[in-house]
Order: C-alpha cells, then structure tokens, then sequence
C-alpha cells in the first residue's frame, strides 16, 4: 500500500513539474513574441524560478498524489466521473464554487503573508522576482507552496465536481498562475476594462501586486480585494 501510494505521489509530482515547463515554457515564448528583450538581464532570477519551482512540484505533487491514490482506491473524495452522478445545473457551479473558495483563501494568507514577521519566511522568494516572468508561477518558498497545495485536495472531500469540471479548474489555476506574473496582458482591452473585467484578475492587476507589494492580493477575482479597501487597480505599465 505504502509503495502505491508513493508512487502516486512520484507521478503526480513528475505530472505537475511537465505542466509547469509546458504551460511557463509556452507563455515564456510568447513573452519572447510579444516583448522581445523582456527576459534579457533576468537570466539569474528565472533559473532561481525554475528551482523553487520544481520544490513546489513536489510541495503539490505529494498531497495531491495521496489523495488520487485514495480516490481510486480507497473511494475517497466526492470527485465523480459519472456525467449523470449529480444534476446538469450543478456541473458548472462546483468549479465556480472552487475558484470562490481557492480565491478566498489564497487572499487571506497572501495578506497574511505580507505581514513582516511572516514575510521574509515565506513570501520574499515569491516577491525576489522583479519583474516576475512566466517561469515565476510556481516560483514559492516551500513554506507558502504549503499553503497552496492543501487547497484543491481538501476541497475534493466537501465539494462534489466531476473529474472534467477538475480538470477545468486546474487548467484555469495553471493558465492564470502563468499569464498573471509574464509581464504583458493577453486578453484584449476591451474585457480588462469592462465590467465584467473589473471583478476579474488578470496581469495587468497581479502586476501591480508586484510593483507595490501591498495591494492586490486576490487571486482570480477582485471581490475580496474591494472589500477590504486593498484593490488599487491595475498597473500603468503593461
Ligand atoms: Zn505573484
Ligand atoms: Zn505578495
């Protein structure tokens, strides 16, 4: 029992480090596209990314490899695969239902972690990446990568969502960790400025958490950010 679940872990760490040189890689050329030179000096700090990284692999891969382990076998977790398991209305809201909670939570101990007894610990090495790049990420000390890799496996005990609504939140969780910290907005004005945009959080306002350290903490929306007074809009320079 130990070896497979072991082995889960090693797989998923190895599933998650391929996702992460996929998905940074790709918005990483893209950056060479759309702004050519913007990687030029920061050789250093992106191997530096690639590091912590690949450590938060791991910091991912381990929780998430146990709990997969038990779902297969054990029957852990309310994923389903089943189209029919729950009624069609609920498949869209179990992922909105995630982003909502992951965003609350990410907001909460990200100000938490801005606080200074807390921030040279664990959030510095995100903060070391200026101005952050595609490669950053994933680009956490273990510590905070801690606080990340508990969430999605912890919500698969509360909230049911079948295997492809996962799917879609881990993909939306990878394509927003990559495109909010690579230095240039890809969706077009129009939606950033809407009103719709106003409530979402894409680079150009990610961007301005890393120019001004406190303000902006959310992660996919801006709700709690308005909330608590610490939005400050988007940045001026991308
Ligand atoms: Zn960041
Ligand atoms: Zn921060």
């Amino acid at each position: 029992m130990w070896d497979a679940i072991a082995i889960s872990a090693v797989a998923m760490t190895g599933i998650i480090a391929l996702r992460y040189f996929a998905s940074s890689g790709a918005f990483a050329l893209a950056t060479n596209i759309k702004r050519p030179g913007y990687h030029a000096k920061l050789g250093d700090q992106i191997r530096r990314e690639i590091g912590w990284s690949l450590a938060s692999a791991a910091i991912y891969g381990i929780p998430a490899g146990v709990v997969a382990w038990g779902w297969q076998e054990r029957g852990w977790t309310l994923i389903y695969t089943e189209w029919d398991a729950m009624p069609l209305w609920y498949l869209p809201l179990a992922p909105l239902a995630y982003l909502v909670l992951h965003d609350a939570w990410f907001y909460w101990t990200h100000r938490l972690m801005h606080r200074p007894s807390l921030f040279r610990t664990m959030h510095a090495v995100h903060h070391a990446s200026r101005p952050p790049t595609a490669w950053a990420a994933m680009s956490f000390h273990p510590w905070e990568a801690l606080t990340g890799a508990v969430v999605i496996p912890a919500l698969v005990f509360f909230i049911p969502i079948h295997i492809a609504m996962l799917g879609l939140v881990l993909a939306i969780m990878t394509v927003m960790g990559v495109t909010n910290h690579m230095g240039w907005e890809m969706f077009p004005r129009r939606l950033v400025h809407s009103r719709l945009g106003s409530w979402l959080i894409t680079a150009s306002h990610h961007q301005r958490h890393h120019e001004e350290y406190r303000c902006n903490y959310g992660l996919y929306f801006r709700i709690w950010d308005r909330l608590c007074g610490t939005d400050r809009g988007l940045s001026e320079r991308i």
